[in-house]
């Protein structure tokens, strides 16, 4: 069934190639997006980590942002880890930069400050099974605001949120990409899958 879905890794800036090499390990085409007209076709589209900043006015450069907002409004399937978590939220704490803005939460970025800026830690995901997911966080945003339409799927020990659904938008804090488990990309596969029989 994936072999069959076309999803589109955000290629400005940051851990792109990571991405497409997990979506393609399951299976699935993945191709690198830059410009618009490439995003026709897609069944999904992954956000990666890196400097939202940065990936923000790349966005910007490409007239990619009013299209990814209104392919968002659509319900099309969007998957944000890390700086890419950033772009999808509505609001982000002291930081003045276009995005996305279509998931009802409120980030903070580089949440975990100078010492710690970057640690692996092993995650309790019940919607991905029993097993911890292997999590990478690194000069990681966290989640600090949900609406009530938005599930979250992951959280540290303290109960803050680290990882989160609201429909076909799909986020995390930390890297699925950068360790061996799939679990979360064969999960936002399964959103994908999910909307196109739905449609
Ligand atoms: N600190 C970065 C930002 O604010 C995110 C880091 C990452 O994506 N690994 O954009």
């Amino acid at each position: 069934m994936n072999s069959r879905k076309k999803i589109g890794v955000l290629s400005l800036q940051g851990a792109f190639a990571e991405h497409i090499a997990s979506l393609r390990k399951l299976g699935v085409e993945a191709l690198a997006i830059r410009l618009p007209q490439e995003l026709t076709s897609l069944d999904g589209l992954i956000i990666p980590g890196g400097e939202s900043t940065v990936i923000s006015q790349l966005m910007l450069s490409y007239g990619l942002m009013e299209v990814l907002r209104g392919l968002a409004q659509d319900g099309f399937p969007m998957f944000g880890t890390c700086a890419g978590l950033i772009l999808l939220a509505k609001s982000t704490i002291d930081l003045d930069i276009e995005a996305i803005g279509a998931m009802d939460i409120k980030v903070r970025r580089n949440a975990f400050g100078r010492q710690v800026d970057s640690f692996e830690t092993s995650l309790s995901v019940p919607a991905l099974g029993e097993a911890p997911f292997p999590a990478v966080f690194i000069r990681a945003p966290v989640i600090v605001e949900t609406s009530s339409t938005v599930e979250t799927l992951a959280s540290l020990p303290d109960n803050t949120p680290v990882a989160a659904r609201q429909g076909n938008l799909l986020v995390s804090a930390f890297h699925p990409e950068l360790s061996e488990d799939l679990r979360l990309h064969a999960y936002f596969m399964d959103i994908v899958a999910r909307r196109a029989y739905s449609q």
